[in-house]
């Protein structure tokens, strides 16, 4: 569950930075966006300050043409010819003596038209007078640089020429005899040529007079457009002077966008629909109110801000795609850190589960242990105590038994001593002795029993020691030997190969083995040859003595108490009960069992299991 939640909120944080990255990356592309038109007029003022010469010189072009024709008018006008002409108009030879002039004049210096006006605006001569379009016999009473000039100013006007459809620059000056004016002279130069020149370069030039109409353009479908609106007045002006087309004057569609110092960024879409953007820069001419405007193709501007806006996007992007990798890397590495660190903690939570686990197992187990302890004292204890209620009830037995068995022999000890004394008496020595030695049987019977009953009351628990098993089933055998020949009972023993020790006592040992023999031979009294086998089992640790006989075996409930003291089938004077019961006391001392069964193939085997132990060294053996 925690584990889980963990992992949830790893996953939004990771989503958050990952957020954040592009967030920020999309914010400052928006920026760049943003940034796009102010980069754009960077790059247009850059391309504008490259192409300024080119506005000097074709501003420096203007100048230098208006300078050299501005003088013109004044030199000329003081021909005495003209002032002769305007006084004697109808002077057929002066009119063409100063037509001639006038004409040579304008070749000469390169002006388009010189031309003679009387006071009314009448032309009375020109150097065009040989045309089909003269100037001659025009009025121009309503040209500003006439009016000018006959105010004794000089007369300059730009204007489209209403006779020769050329645009022309006009300078004006008083034709004067003394103080008096009699006329004007004006001269006019075409553009054309500079319009020419201009149209060699990548630029657009344009010039704007002080109404703002261009007048003069690299483009001509530019001619007496404005950039901005041209007010009433102005349009009176020019209606009232002829100078431009009344029909031509429009505005061209235009946005203007001043940025940086004298630079401009401009938009103009054409008649056709097409756009074109340019960073336009302006320079005056004072003398003329003209104003001239270099036009630089800005697209070229437009297309780096866009590239550079794409490269920093894209440079920006490649950031924020790795930034998001790296984010990533490290979220995973974090969560494969966190990961190990949980399973170690996992790992180390189980250990000390376990631990806790197996250190409540000991607990419990110590406590089994202590309580199975406990319950084994108190076995102990009963058993104990039930041995001493056991002995106390076997003591009445014993002491009933007792009774009976001493009290048999000493009655009969009574009566052969009163025998005896009375045989002496007599003088029956033969029968006292006689008497006597029945006597002497008697008390060593009461001898028997007594030496049954001081084994019986053995010390137990007496210490044990490795014993050479033959030799105690040697002994116990010669012990028999007597009891055996009378019996003609014969011993079927298996050979042992070397010694085999066993852990007990030499003594306690052949008491077992006599006991168990002398029973065999007792179970076999009625059979003809009776034979006793006496076989060995080695099995790991252990050694199986077993005595077999071909007597008639045991019951049941002989099977059942063989080992209780005092239990017998036999007569009474031949057995007391103890030996079997004694045996298995002796045996069970030794660490070892004692059983007794019937033998498949019929009498009784009796089964003495002891501990196998090591050869005592030599000296002790001895
Ligand atoms: P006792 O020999 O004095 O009777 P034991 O304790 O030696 O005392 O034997 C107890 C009883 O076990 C015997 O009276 C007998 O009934 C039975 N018994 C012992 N050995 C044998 C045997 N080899 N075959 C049949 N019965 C046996």
């Amino acid at each position: 569950m925690t584990a889980t939640l963990h992992t949830e909120q790893k996953r939004v944080t990771r989503r958050w930075a990952i957020g954040l990255v592009l967030g920020g990356v999309a914010v400052l592309l928006a920026m760049l966006v943003l940034l796009l038109p102010a980069l754009e007029r960077v790059y247009l003022s850059q391309i504008g300050k490259r192409e300024a010469p080119t506005l000097t010189l074709a501003v420096e072009g203007l100048t230098g043409s208006l300078r050299r024709f501005e003088a013109l008018p004044g030199l000329i006008a003081e021909r005495p010819d003209l002032a002769r002409a305007l006084r004697e108009p109808s002077n057929g030879d002066v009119i063409d003596r100063v037509n001639d002039a006038l004409h040579r004049t304008a070749e000469e210096v390169g002006l388009s038209d010189i031309f003679l006006i009387d006071p009314t605006g009448l032309t009375i001569a020109a150097s065009n007078h040989w045309k089909e379009l003269s100037f001659v016999g025009q009025n121009f009473a309503y040209r500003p640089y006439f009016t000018g000039a006959l105010d004794g100013e000089q007369g300059r006007f730009f204007a489209l020429g209403t006779t020769s459809g050329e645009r022309g620059y006009f300078f004006a000056e008083a034709v004067r005899d003394g103080e008096a004016i009699l006329g004007v002279l004006a001269v006019k130069f075409t553009v054309d040529a500079f319009e020419d020149a201009w149209r060699d370069g990548n630029n657009e030039i344009l010039v704007l007079d002080d109404a703002g109409v261009i007048f003069m353009a690299s483009r001509p479908e530019w001619h007496f457009r404005s950039l901005g609106p041209l007010g009433a007045e102005a349009r009176a002006t020019i209606e009232d002077t002829k100078k431009y087309p009344m029909d031509q004057l429009q505005q061209l569609d235009v946005t203007q966008d001043p940025f940086d110092a004298g630079f401009q960024r401009l938009q103009i879409t054409g008649d056709d629909g097409t756009i074109n953007r340019y960073v336009m820069q302006s320079q005056m001419i004072p003398e003329a109110g003209w104003t001239v405007s270099l036009l630089t193709p800005g697209e070229q501007a437009w297309t780096r801000a866009l590239g550079t806006v794409a490269l920093t996007a894209l440079l920006l992007l490649l950031v924020g795609l790795i930034a998001t990798v790296v984010i990533q890397r490290r979220v995973q590495l974090q969560e494969r850190i966190r990961a190990a660190l949980s399973m170690q903690e996992e790992l180390e939570r189980r250990v000390t589960q376990r631990t806790a686990e197996l250190k409540e197992a000991n607990r419990l187990i110590t406590q089994e242990v202590e309580e199975r302890r406990a319950a084994e004292t108190l076995l102990r204890q009963t058993q104990t105590e039930l041995i001493q209620a056991g002995k106390l009830a076997a003591l009445g037995q014993m002491a009933a038994a007792l009774s009976h068995e001493f009290n048999q022999p000493l009655a009969a000890v009574k009566s052969f001593a009163r025998n005896a004394g009375a045989y002496l008496d007599r003088g029956e020595p033969e029968k006292v002795r006689q008497n006597v030695g029945m006597i002497d049987d008697m008390v060593d019977r009461l001898a028997a029993i007594s030496t049954h009953l001081r084994n019986f009351a053995r010390r137990p628990g007496e210490k044990t020691e490795p014993v050479l098993l033959n030799r105690a089933l040697d002994t116990a055998l010669v012990i028999l030997e007597p009891k055996m020949r009378a019996s003609g009972c014969r011993v079927q023993r298996d050979e042992i190969d070397g010694e085999l020790w066993v852990q007990g006592g030499q003594v306690r040992l052949q008491q077992v083995f006599v006991n168990l023999l002398s029973n065999a031979v007792d179970a076999m009294a009625d059979l003809p040859e009776p034979v006793v086998e006496l076989s060995l089992d080695r099995e790991g640790a252990l050694v199986h003595v077993r005595v077999r006989d071909q007597g008639p075996g045991m019951t049941e409930a002989e099977i059942a108490q063989l080992f209780d003291p005092f239990f017998t089938t036999k007569e009474p004077g031949k057995g007391m009960g103890l030996g079997l019961s004694i045996s298995y006391n002796i045996v069970r001392d030794f660490g070892g069992t004692l059983e007794g069964r019937n033998h498949p193939e019929g009498g009784a085997v009796f089964s003495v299991t002891l501990k196998r132990a090591e050869a005592p060294s030599l000296a002790a053996a001895e």
